[in-house]
């Protein structure tokens, strides 16, 4: 039998259901509580109207938020590249060559050694708040390794991605089209019963349109949904080909056209923004601002990777978009949570109402604006998961 907990005393709590708060997207209820059963949400509402449990915790007048949904990020490998990093801020700029350099150590690394990374990587991401992970693979570009990472992954999170096109493997340096039949061939078919979606990075230097649509709709007969890294350093076809695919998610959406806006606001594509990417390579921000007034649904992730952006805080990328790309922090914290969760097409995660997965994050703070307000500082105090409290 399930027990039932409830978490009263709560100053501030987003529920990200409009029908349960104050209207507003984030659906904040103030003096709020919520009981926990087993591993969903069964009541959330005001303190004084929570009904009797089994057990009571009091969050002291502090703020409650749904946990993060991370929806991009790239944690089976190994080694690290801070001498790339030290180079890229002595004013270096950075090209996708630099992934080479993980591909090499992952190979080379024993399944427990990426087994061991994973954990820890996670586990530093749960104390900041997060409950709900995507991650790739993408540094293996070997039939063997790139399953072996799915592997690994898929024994950690539902949400496993193939990226076996993340770049042209070394390997193949001579023959693009080679690899290509490689990815939608036989690697495909040892990465499939690991992963639920599809990606590639389509850029110069990467795969271009034709190849990003051959890998996609290779992933997608044999049953991966897409999703795509889109116009990160520079404009091409990504963001449209995501939209006509009907993936996810086209994620980083920097370089974007006017059509490719428009092709995000007229389909059920979300642009996902990594800013910790733009402040690792000191590179130019996407335009939130411009997204959401289009009427694009954004999520915001940390796209945590040893190359391009190394921070697996969700909170500082939400201090990020607040003060360089224009999002309100209730936007941010949104986009964190619920448009995490859209990025995955998930309705069981990234909200706190009736029905959904238990995992809430306790802020050591009276609102959820203070992730912003408070840049930097550990304000994530407790974390619930599946209804079990883990920090
Ligand atoms: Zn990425």
């Amino acid at each position: 039998m399930s027990s039932t907990t409830v978490i009263t005393n709560i100053a501030s709590l987003v529920t990200n259901d409009p029908s349960l708060g104050d209207g507003s997207p984030l659906g904040l209820i103030q003096d709020a509580a919520v009981v926990i059963d087993g591993d969903r949400v069964a009541w959330t509402g005001e303190s004084s109207k929570a009904p009797a449990t089994d057990n009571r915790v009091d969050a002291g007048g502090r703020a409650v938020i749904p946990g993060f949904v991370d929806s991009h990020s790239h944690l089976v490998f190994a080694g690290d590249r801070t001498q790339e990093f030290n180079a890229r801020m002595s004013g270096r700029a950075y090209s996708a060559g630099g992934i080479r350099t993980t591909v090499a150590a992952t190979r080379a690394a024993s399944d427990e050694e990426l087994e061991r990374n994973l954990t820890r990587y996670l586990r530093e991401a749960l104390r900041q708040g997060t409950t709900t992970f995507e991650t790739k693979s993408g540094y293996g570009l070997t039939v063997e390794d790139e399953a072996r990472a799915l592997r690994i992954a898929a024994s950690h999170t539902d949400e496993v991605t193939y990226l076996g096109a993340h770049i042209v493997s070394p390997d193949y340096a001579d023959d693009p089209a080679g690899y290509v039949a490689l990815v939608t061939g036989e690697m495909l078919d040892a990465c499939a019963p690991y992963a639920r979606w599809v990606d590639v990075f389509c850029e110069k230097g990467a795969f271009d349109g034709d190849q990003a649509r051959a890998i996609l709709t290779a992933g997608k007969a044999k049953g991966l949904h897409p999703r795509v890294h889109a116009n990160q350093l520079s404009y091409g076809p990504g963001v449209q080909l995501a939209v006509e695919l009907d993936a996810a998610s086209a994620d980083h959406c920097t370089h974007l056209t006017d059509a490719d806006v428009d092709a995000l606001a007229s389909g059920d594509t979300v642009a996902t923004l990594l800013p910790g990417a733009e402040f690792s390579t000191r590179a130019e921000w996407p335009n939130a601002r411009r997204l959401i007034d289009a009427g694009v649904t954004v999520a915001l992730s940390t796209d945590c990777n040893p190359g391009s952006s190394f921070t697996s805080s969700v909170p500082f990328c939400i201090a990020l978009a607040v003060r360089d790309m224009r999002m309100t922090p209730d936007e941010a914290v949104w986009s964190a949570t619920a448009g995490g969760a859209r990025a995955l097409r998930r309705d069981d995660v990234g909200r706190i109402a009736p029905g959904a997965y238990a995992d809430l994050t306790l802020l050591d703070a009276p609102s959820h604006v203070h992730l912003a307000y408070r840049p930097g500082v550990p304000l994530v105090t407790g974390v619930w998961r599946r209804g079990v409290r883990e920090i």
